[in-house]
C-alpha cells in the first residue's frame, strides 16, 4: 500500500467510507452498495436536454417542450437524488474538490463519444460571479472542466464566459423570474479563437436557464453549436 493511500484514503463521495484498496489505474470511486442508489441518466433520455424520460414514446420532457432553448444539446450524469445531492453539497460547499475527478469520469465514461460526435473544441466552466469565486475559493464547474480535459484532451478556456452581475439562487425561482433573474448576468469576452462548437459545463441542470443565458452571451461572439453537460439534471422545481 502506497504511503499516500494510508494518509489520505480514496473516501467513497457518497456515504463517506473509506474505499478499499483498489489495483492501480483502478477506476472504482464509489462503493458497490452507494452505486446502485444513485441514479445514472439512461435511455429514453430527453433528446434536446438529455433529462431521464420514463416514457419511450416520449421524445422530449415538459420543460423542453415548453422553453424553446438556445443551446443545442446537453447531456448529464445523474438524476438529482438524495445520494448524489449530498455528493454535491460536499464538492460544492465543503471543498471535496477531488470529486471533480469522480465527475468527469462518470461523464466522459457515458458521454465520451457525444464530445467527438458533436466536435466540441473547448471546455467553458459556467462561471460564479467574482465575489463568490473569492468566498468560496474555487469554481466547481472548472475543476470538472480542468478533470475532463485532461481525460479528454479538449482544452478549457476559463476567461470566454464571465458572469457581470450577481444572480439569486435559481432553485427559489418561478420560469418568469429565472429569467429575468439571469438577463444579461453572462458576458463573453472576443472570441479570439473563433470557436464554434463548444461545451458549457454546470453541476446542476434544471430547467435549462443558466444554459440558454451563456448559449445567448456565447452566439453574440459568434458561437455556432452550444452544447451542455451537466452532473446532475433535476426534475423541475
Ligand atoms: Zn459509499
Ligand atoms: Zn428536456
Amino acid at each position: 500500500m502506497k504511503l499516500t493511500s494510508l494518509l489520505y484514503p480514496r473516501c467513497c463521495p457518497v456515504c463517506e467510507r473509506v474505499l478499499p484498496e483498489h489495483p492501480v489505474g483502478s477506476k472504482e470511486w464509489v462503493c458497490r452498495p452507494c452505486n446502485e442508489k444513485l441514479s445514472y441518466i439512461v435511455s429514453p433520455r430527453c433528446m434536446i436536454c438529455g433529462k431521464q424520460l420514463y416514457q419511450k414514446e416520449h421524445e422530449y420532457c415538459a420543460d423542453c417542450q415548453k422553453i424553446p432553448h438556445v443551446f443545442t444539446q446537453g447531456i448529464g450524469v445523474f438524476g438529482y437524488d438524495e445520494a448524489i445531492q449530498h455528493a454535491m453539497y460536499r464538492f460544492k460547499y465543503e471543498d471535496e474538490r477531488h470529486y471533480a475527478q469522480f465527475f468527469a469520469e462518470a461523464l466522459y465514461t457515458r458521454y465520451g463519444y457525444r464530445l467527438s460526435d458533436w466536435g466540441v473544441e473547448v471546455l467553458l466552466p459556467v462561471p460564479l460571479y467574482p465575489l463568490k469565486f473569492f468566498t468560496r475559493g474555487y469554481n466547481q464547474a472548472e475543476l470538472i472542466c480542468q478533470a475532463l480535459s485532461q481525460i479528454s484532451q479538449i482544452p478549457v478556456d476559463s476567461t470566454l464566459l464571465c458572469r457581470v452581475r450577481p444572480t439569486k439562487p435559481m432553485k427559489d425561482l418561478n420560469d418568469e423570474e429565472r429569467a429575468k433573474n439571469l438577463e444579461n448576468a453572462f458576458q463573453c469576452s472576443a472570441n479570439k479563437v473563433k470557436y464554434k462548437r463548444v461545451l458549457v459545463m454546470d453541476d446542476i441542470y434544471t430547467t435549462g436557464a443558466t444554459m440558454d443565458a451563456c448559449a445567448r452571451a456565447l452566439k453574440a461572439v459568434g458561437v455556432e453549436k452550444i452544447y451542455c453537460a451537466s452532473i446532475c439534471i433535476g426534475n423541475g422545481y
